[in-house]
């Protein structure tokens, strides 16, 4: 059945609220099969399952004004050198890519960037480590990070590393929390401006970087406990802790974590937030192109009018939803 178009109320919000993504792995698929971002996509099955959904063509349809591009390593063990390479070279497909043609995307780090890129047409690029690993254990590879444009850092993702323990995965240690290079990490990360990312981390260990951060820091995608049981989930108290310092929580359109397909269960996820520790908390966190099959409407980008409808007709306000859209991942950029 074709989805009716999206209300003029909806398209009204995005354009006072262009769209800030917080999470997409699509970089990972420029490095290994050169995707273009220029090109408008139409994956076909079962390819769309995992990867393909994001382009600037689809962005723009979806009134998107900025996407975080997760930049991601998987080590085999704890620490692997290497890893940092890995990363420099997703960083450096954005940047051939934007040379390609830099009227249309552009490396934004800041809240006035991302207005400036969407004034000018081009839509906005920002990026985010995903998982520490990928510093080698060199806290000052945080720096020489920064300077590439990279503006979160996950301390975790599928392996214990020298940050401390995953939510899930390798290494997973439910007891333990951040290490002492953990904690030395989130205060580098504070210094040079960089958001700390708490997607992956095990409980203890974002209890741990909550309580000494002096930033805001995001999970950048996840699911909520409150909304649905599932371990990539995340509990009441995980969330107070979060918004208590700022921050804000990106919900992931991943069915298998928000319980169901359609746009419902991501509106429970996002409602849950609200209801719980109110609408400045709450945040877009797709995981597109991230080895998941993103829910029916939320396929790529073109379905986000369609979730700020949604949003609308379950009782939230237009202000409420030009946060989650747009408005509460500005503020987190500005306060780094
Ligand atoms: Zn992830």
């Amino acid at each position: 059945m074709p989805i009716a178009p999206p209300s003029d109320t909806a398209r009204a919000v995005l354009a006072e609220a262009p769209p800030i993504d917080l999470h997409a792995d699509t970089l990972m698929w420029s490095r290994w099969t050169g995707y273009d971002l220029h090109k408008a996509h139409e994956p076909p099955l079962p390819l769309a399952a995992f990867g393909g959904h994001v382009d600037i063509p689809r962005m723009l349809e979806g009134g998107m004004s900025a996407q975080f591009f997760g930049l991601v390593s998987l080590p085999l063990a704890k620490s692997v050198r290497g890893m940092a390479r890995v990363v420099h070279e997703q960083i450096d497909q954005l940047d051939a890519q934007i040379a390609r043609r830099p009227g249309a995307i552009r490396l934004v780090r800041t809240a006035d960037e991302i207005e400036r890129a969407r004034r000018d047409g081009a839509v906005g690029a920002l990026l985010g480590i995903e998982g520490a690993h990928a510093l080698e254990g060199d806290l000052d590879n945080v720096r020489v990070f920064a300077r590439r444009g990279v503006r979160y850092i996950g301390l975790l993702h599928f392996s214990e590393n020298e940050a401390g323990h995953p939510a899930y995965g390798r290494g997973r240690k439910d007891e333990a929390g951040l290490t002492p290079w953990g904690y030395d990490l989130v205060q580098r990360c504070e210094e040079e401006g960089v958001i700390v990312d708490l997607a992956h981390v095990n409980k203890r260990g974002m209890i741990d970087a909550c309580r000494v951060a002096r930033k805001p820091p995001i999970v950048s995608h996840t699911g909520v406990l409150g909304a649905f049981d599932h371990w990539r989930n995340i509990d009441d108290e995980q969330l107070r802790a979060v918004a208590d310092k700022g921050g804000v929580v990106g919900v992931i359109f991943c069915p298998r974590y928000v319980g169901g397909d359609g746009l419902e269960p991501v509106v429970k996820h996002l409602r849950h937030i609200v209801d719980v520790v109110g609408e400045d908390a709450a945040a877009l966190g797709s995981d597109w192109d991230g080895f998941i099959i993103p829910t029916g409407p939320l396929k790529d980008p073109r379905g986000l009018p369609h979730l700020a409808d949604a949003l609308l007709a379950s009782g939230m306000s237009r202000s409420a939803v030009a946060k989650i859209m747009q408005q509460n991942a500005l503020r987190v950029l500005r306060e780094a």
